[in-house]
């Protein structure tokens, strides 16, 4: 059998190795250091927007403090996109709030402006008004920020844009995770650049920032001994981590450039079959890094499922996925408020990712080829 050819592995650049040597050479062996203060400042860099950013272990810890900078809390409503991954909707939980579930639009498969509004129209006259909006740039596709941010305006809910999927991804020239009150981002292994394990609160003033690394570092207050007047959370990432993320960011523009790549790829490829959409930008304002190449497969005009596609692509050792399953038919959400018109039950039901990392070979991209080109001539 062929080796595995993943959705999206970790691709190294080549100087990580030698952050992580200065930093055993110096003895920063620990959640703070030169490289977290160096990968900090290479990502303000590289959003290009005024911004203070925040190292932390996950992209989850840096939802949850901008949750609870945004004083979210027992009891409360936090409205989040449905169609994402449950790491956007967890930290509602970790704080005893209540989520409220926004259908996708087509577009961008990103929150819908019109069932936003809808949601909080509805949610104030039953009596709670949302304390913040989660909105997500899936795959690393911008969402509809002008028409969402018009509508947070309106009813002055802060947005947290939970930017995990799309480091490198722009909307109108302006990068993703720099619109919200707050902006997430991740380095897990998966994502378009690793830490191996990591993520950053971008923020929009020296204060957030500072109460962010305040609580990921135990809450301390300004005393000798050890005195807390708040509750913390041990969420700051570790220098080690941040030196391969500063090796990192030296090819993320590449990285960048591959991934999408990979997307014009299966467009070229699927081209010639009947039935399928990959997923592209609708304009030109919308500018994705196209973590994970999608498709959408109409069955009656392709001739073939997405789960078809799925085991076939399987048997020869190749991984896809489906899309992100919506949050609000997740067992573990059930019972939560949803507001929508299935569009991104639709998506669950038709879509698929296939794979897209930035190491992909040229012999790889043939086996995926020959292997797609094998399920539909069946
Ligand atoms: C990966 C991801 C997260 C979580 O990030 P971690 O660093 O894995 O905690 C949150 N939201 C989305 C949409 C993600 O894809």
């Amino acid at each position: 059998m062929s080796d595995k050819i993943w959705l999206s592995s970790p691709h190294m650049g080549g100087r990580e190795l030698t952050y992580i040597h200065e930093a055993f050479d110096a003895n920063w062996v620990a959640p703070l250091g030169p490289n977290v203060n160096g990968f900090e400042e290479d990502l303000e860099k590289f959003l290009n927007a005024d911004v203070q950013v925040a190292a932390l272990s996950a992209g989850t810890a840096a939802l949850h403090l901008a949750l609870i900078e945004c004083e979210v809390g027992y009891g409360d409503e936090v409205i989040c996109q449905t169609m994402t991954f449950s790491a956007s909707a967890n930290p509602i939980a970790y704080q005893g709030a209540i989520p409220v579930f926004v259908d996708s639009e087509k577009d961008t498969w990103n929150m819908c402006p019109v069932a936003l509004k809808d949601a909080i129209v509805d949610r104030i006259a039953n009596g709670k008004k949302p304390k913040a909006i989660i909105v997500v740039h899936l795959y690393g596709m911008p969402a509809k920020m002008d028409e969402i941010l018009a509508v947070a305006q309106e009813f002055d809910i802060p947005i947290i844009e939970d930017a995990a999927e799309a480091l490198g991804s722009t909307y109108k020239g302006k990068s993703c995770g720099t619109f919200g009150k707050f902006g997430v981002l991740s380095f897990n292994g998966n994502k378009i650049i690793t830490t191996s394990g990591g993520g950053a609160l971008v923020c929009h003033s020296k204060e957030d920032k500072d109460k962010a690394v305040f609580l990921s570092t135990q809450a301390r207050d300004d005393a000798p001994h050890y005195q807390h007047s708040h509750i913390g959370y041990n969420y700051r990432m570790s220098n080690i981590c941040a030196g391969v993320g500063r090796g990192q960011m030296e090819v993320l523009a590449s990285r960048v450039e591959a991934r999408r790549a990979m997307t014009n790829f299966y467009v070229d490829l699927f081209a010639q079959h009947k039935g399928v959409t990959v997923f592209v930008a609708p304009t030109a304002d919308f500018y994705s890094n196209h973590w994970l190449a999608a498709i959408t497969i109409e069955p009656t005009e392709a001739g073939i499922t997405r789960e078809e596609l799925r085991l076939a692509l399987l048997e020869v050792n190749i991984e896809s996925r489906p899309l992100w399953k919506p949050m609000h038919l997740q067992p573990v959400f059930e019972g939560t408020p949803y507001y929508g018109t299935k569009v991104a039950e639709e998506l669950f039901d038709k879509g698929l990712c296939l794979p897209s990392g930035s190491n992909l070979t040229d012999e790889e991209r043939e086996r995926i080829k020959v292997a797609i080109q094998q399920a539909f001539s069946k």
